[in-house]
């Protein structure tokens, strides 16, 4: 059985490997010239297996008139005259209930949970390097009744068997003295050491050159799909910029631009590109080990490769990416401010980078059939896709491979 996965980013790469190793025939399509292109390719790198807070949570929807007139430099959101960004916006409201918030965490968490094993699995049966580190994650809170509300979070979390902890200041020194030359005042902080840190792009890399080497699968880089086509009403392939791609199935793995070639989602589902940013620098005199967010701030430090990641910001803004060069800066002047020798911020060895987060209203990703059959979906990750990556490329061949018997 032939299989095409349309996007080379982590989720596409990773299901393809599960598709490949259940026996199918695999070609993986992007229009990037590299695998890792579009969202995974210079992200936090935190596989944030016990930070699964959904977005949608109580008290959002009276912050939203404030955040379109900026009160929160974390976050920009410019409303669009566009109906699928009306629409997200409705199910999002929707989504903010403490009831619809603590399903959705514990949806993501145990799907994050299922993936740290399969992560595990991979890791044990092919020992390839993707600077992955057991590093733990610290989520720093500067109000009181944010580090309440986190506490409350960690007891739901504690009842699927995730063993986040709340900490004081000084205890979560002791864990990451780093922190002591923070200048940020913290009320407190909220502890992982089950959390772990992997650099997204090289894993995908290196799952690809062994799909390529030992499961002969086929990689078309530098080629857009234009459409799904269909036989006798099932999906049949993919018309791509160079001709047509035969199939049995076709598995759409297409990130933030996965509404713009399959149009409606499963239950007409909306998804909206949420721009995120980072830089990479050399490691200044006190680095982290361990991954540090500031949970107010939206920032994180992830040290990843002898260098330090800073990475943040949610920015709703549709495909624009003409503000860029200005919120890269005001990422840094943030990050130098709160962290100052975290790294060495005047290096001239400095990458900068933006990616579209795929996101879903209520923070679940899209895995499964769609409409047509034939066509399985496996999107809309949010800020998660890393983390969650083996879980639903696990599932959705899983779903594939059970449809053909
Ligand atoms: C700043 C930032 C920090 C983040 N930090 C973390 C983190 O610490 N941990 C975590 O788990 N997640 C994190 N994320 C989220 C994570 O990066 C994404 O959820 C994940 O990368 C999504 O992967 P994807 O494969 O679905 O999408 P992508 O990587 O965007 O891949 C989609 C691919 O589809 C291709 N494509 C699109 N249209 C077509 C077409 N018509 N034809 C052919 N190809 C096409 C694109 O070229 C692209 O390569 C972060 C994201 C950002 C922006």
């Amino acid at each position: 059985m032939h299989a095409v996965v349309l996007g080379a980013g982590v989720i596409g790469v990773t299901t393809a490997f599960y598709l490949a190793k259940r026996g199918f025939r695999v070609t993986v399509v992007d229009r990037a010239e590299a695998v890792a292109s579009g969202a995974s390719h210079a992200n936090a790198g935190q596989l944030s297996y016990s930070f699964t807070d959904a977005l949608a949570r109580p008290g959002m929807p009276g912050k939203l008139p404030g955040l379109i007139f900026g009160s929160d430099d974390a976050i920009r959101l410019r409303p669009m005259p566009d109906l699928n960004f009306i629409c997200w916006g409705l199910h999002f409201v929707r989504q903010c209930t403490a009831e619809n918030y603590g399903r959705n965490t514990a949806t993501v968490l145990q799907l994050a949970m299922r993936s740290s094993g399969l992560l595990d699995e991979l890791r044990r049966e092919f020992d390839f390097d993707f600077a992955f580190r057991k590093a733990g994650k610290l989520v720093l809170y500067r109000r009181a009744g944010d580090l309440a509300a986190a506490e409350r979070s960690v007891l739901l979390k504690r009842g699927f068997g995730c063993q986040t902890r709340v900490l004081t200041l000084r205890e979560a020194c002791e864990i990451e003295p780093a922190i002591e030359s923070m200048r940020g005042e913290y009320a407190g902080a909220v502890y992982s050491a089950d959390d772990h840190l992997g650099d997204a792009r090289l894993f995908t890399m290196r799952l690809a050159e062994l799909l390529r080497d030992r499961y002969h699968a086929e990689f078309r880089l530098g080629c857009e799909a234009q459409a799904v086509l269909t036989a006798n009403g099932r999906a049949s392939g993919v018309q791509l910029v160079d001709g047509v791609l035969h199939a049995d199935s076709v598995v759409a793995c297409l990130g933030a631009w996965s509404r713009s070639l399959l149009g409606t989602l499963p239950g007409g589902q909306p998804l909206v590109p949420v721009r995120g940013y980072s830089v990479t620098l050399p490691q200044g005199s006190h680095a982290p080990s361990v991954s540090i967010s500031d949970a107010e701030r939206r920032i994180v430090f992830s040290s990843m490769n002898g260098e330090v990641r800073i990475a943040g910001f949610a920015d709703f803004v549709g495909f624009d990416e003409s503000a860029d060069r200005k919120r890269i800066g005001m990422l840094l002047d943030l990050a130098r401010d709160i962290a100052p020798l975290a790294a060495d911020y005047g290096a001239s060895l400095r990458r900068d980078w933006g990616g579209f987060r795929p996101m879903t209203a209520n923070s679940q990703p899209i895995v499964g059939p769609a409409r047509i059959p034939g066509l399985w979906l496996n999107c809309g990750h949010g800020m998660l896709g890393w983390t969650l990556a083996c879980a639903t490329g696990f599932d959705v061949a899983q779903q594939l491979a059970s449809s053909q018997v």
